[in-house]
């Protein structure tokens, strides 16, 4: 009997529109657990090495959790793995929302594609079936009239949508997915790939109960963690002022992302932080499938010659600040608006900030002129400007064609040095964590698969002190003692290896950031509860830990494969110098010996090659993935000569 799962894994060839069932065994959803690594399997197994990122050849695959939809509360995630169009590696991306629950409710784990259709369509979802749509009469729309129709067409208003807009179908290289216009499959550009494959969208109804092991003890965890939400400290916070809720701290201590990451001190920030949004333009909150936390803005503005529609939600921190201090703004409205925008051609909010931040250095610098920019004055502050030239950036227009690359092909194209403006890591923009305050946070920068992600492990403060929360709560990891937030000695780097492996196993799961200890409400336990009272697994932090591990090693492989070498596992130039004003003026610089040792030493303690990067024999047999030696010794040689 299984629990949790439907034991349907659907594959699609667009190209020609067929489409089969696979049934896996129990085993193989107990080795790999659903998201990441699920789709890596298939990744590693179906596609060729160098595959064109846009080709047809390129799978893209939705992929849900063991989790989804477990009715407890942060569960609601699913994944979207293909190779990424910005990075050229393992592309990955999960949102909450409905659409991963509703996907396994309409009787499916996962969904495979392949191919691409010659004209545009979209994939209806429901009741174990699949169909393929003319989606001719969408293509061009943004994601508020998509929806709309799509609605209208099935007249089915429960229907949940994943869909792209216009920088989807123009191929823009961080494209993202949307999610019933709030939750976003974020990042590395996937929004692309489906562009590439005519895909405008994929709608999903669910209508099967899901079985679980132990409905009862799930009902009883679920009352008990709903009962904490307003008392805990941290989901109150998420609560109530949500993720802009980091803005206030960050600009206080003189470490908000400002002007492309040329400072950490921006003046104006108390505009930007979540009490001012709370204050001004906060409409309502939103959660997600199950969730209690419901942390999620929704922002409006109406004012008679500018106006935010709350159909696009509103903006989380990173979007704030990448379209906000990033590029020197600090109107609120501005921001909300750009994000609005972002989310209804369906931008990555923190590469569409960066990519406009690195352009208005450039034309400061004197490496762009008003003739590139078609006479806009390309300055930092300059909010109309960042409006239109989102816009640009969708449709692929004037200026907007350049940086819809991406800044890293960008300042290539520019040349004369324009690289020194950017700051990316294998090809994609950093998030809006600096990470001289938090060296775990640059770790994860530099060695995560998909390019830098600011959730990949949590983050320093929470293992800071003896009351930290990290140190008081996870000590059934073996974490015992504090860390500082800006040392990056051994004890560090063994810490956050600990960590990476155990938000791995979020991301494989389900499970939201914002739901578990150390960000939040629910315990170890509970979660570990949780999981065997859905599944009827006698699972443990053991294995699943293992599960995180495997999908790395995975991840690490096929991005060996498409070239990736210890050389991109790095941080930006920017972290090596200190704060150039503001409270932290001269310090925090991150010592590159430090940094080199530290990776150097992370490599060792996950069983790596230290000088190849690559995952030694053993520790592919120790993972079960003995399936991959021969690939292993193949890239093995190949580095040996290279070195
Ligand atoms: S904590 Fe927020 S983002 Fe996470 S599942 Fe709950 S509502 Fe969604």
């Amino acid at each position: 009997m299984s629990y949790s799962y439907t034991g349907n894994i659907v594959h699609l060839d667009l190209s020609s529109g067929e489409y089969w069932i696979e049934h896996p065994p129990e085993s193989f959803y107990r080795t790999y657990w659903g998201g990441r690594a699920l789709a890596l399997y298939y990744m590693l197994t179906q596609m060729k090495p160098h595959t064109d990122p846009l080709s047809p050849e390129n799978l893209l695959i939705f992929a849900t959790g063991i989790l989804a939809g477990v009715p407890a509360p942060a569960v609601p995630r699913y994944t979207v793995c293909a190779k990424s169009p910005l990075t050229g590696a393992e592309g990955e991306a999960e949102a909450g929302g409905w659409w991963g629950p509703e996907l396994k409710r309409a009787g499916f784990d996962a969904l495979i594609i392949k191919g691409a259709s010659s004209t545009p369509v979209y994939l209806w979802i429901t009741e174990g079936r699949l169909e393929i749509k003319e989606a001719t009469y969408l293509w061009g729309k943004d994601t508020g009239t998509t929806q709309m129709m799509i609605k209208e067409e099935l007249a089915e208003d429960k229907v949940r949508i994943a869909q792209i807009g216009p920088a989807g179908e123009n191929l823009v290289r961080f494209a993202n997915i949307v999610n019933e216009l709030g939750h976003f499959n974020g990042r590395n550009g996937l929004g692309a790939v489906m562009g590439s494959k005519k895909l405008k969208a994929i709608a999903v109804r669910g209508t099967k109960n899901l079985d679980f092991y132990d409905k009862e003890k799930i009902k009883k965890i679920t009352k008990e963690i709903t009962q904490r939400v307003m008392v805990n400290p941290l989901s109150r916070g998420l609560h109530e002022l949500g993720t802009p809720g980091t803005v206030r701290g960050f600009y206080e201590a003189g470490c908000l992302p400002s002007f492309n990451w040329t400072t950490g001190y921006f003046p104006e920030g108390e505009n930007l932080t979540a009490e001012t949004l709370n204050q001004t333009i906060l409409k309502d909150t939103k959660g997600c499938y199950a969730c209690p936390i419901r942390c999620k803005r929704v922002v409006a503005v109406d004012e008679p010659e500018f106006k935010v529609d709350p159909l696009y939600g509103g903006p989380e921190y990173e979007s704030i600040v990448s379209l906000g201090s990033i590029c020197g703004i600090s109107d609120l409205r501005y921001v909300a608006k750009a994000n609005e925008l972002c989310n209804r051609y369906t931008l990555d909010t923190i590469s569409t900030g960066m990519v406009i931040a690195f352009a208005m250095q450039c034309y400061q610098e004197g490496f762009l002129t008003p003739e590139d920019t078609e006479g806009t004055e390309l300055t930092f502050g300059n909010k109309e400007a960042l409006l239109e030239l989102i816009k640009k950036i969708a449709y692929r227009e004037g200026l907007g064609e350049l940086l819809s690359q991406g800044s890293y092909r960008a300042a290539q194209k520019i040349g004369k040095g324009a690289e020194k403006f950017i700051h990316q890591v294998k090809g994609q923009e950093i998030a809006m964590h600096d990470p001289r305050l938090k060296t775990g946070v640059g770790l994860s920068y530099a060695l995560t698969d998909y390019g830098p992600d600011h959730m990949k492990a949590p983050h320093d403060p929470f293992f800071k002190d003896k009351e930290a929360v990290g140190v008081k709560e996870m000590s059934g990891l073996g974490i015992l003692d504090p860390v500082s937030p800006t040392e990056l000695g051994e004890k560090k780097v063994t810490l956050f290896k600990l960590l990476d492996l155990y938000w791995t196993v979020f991301n494989i799961l389900g499970v939201c950031d914002f739901g578990y200890v150390p960000r939040s409400v629910g315990t170890m336990d509970e979660l570990l509860e949780i999981i065997r009272s859905a599944t009827g697994w006698k699972t443990s932090w053991f294995e699943l830990m293992k599960v995180g591990e495997r999908s790395i090693n995975m991840a690490r492989l096929f991005n060996a494969w498409e070239g990736f070498t210890p050389q991109d596992d790095t941080l930006p130039q920017v972290f090596f110098h200190p704060f150039p004003d503001g409270p932290l003026a001269g310090e925090l610089a991150i010592n590159r010996e430090d940094f080199q040792r530290a990776i150097r030493l992370r490599y060792e303690l996950m069983g790596w090659d230290p000088n190849t990067g690559l995952p030694t024999p053993a520790k592919l047999i120790e993972l079960g993935l003995d399936w991959l030696l021969e690939k292993e010794e193949e890239l093995r040689e190949k580095r040996k000569r290279d070195i």
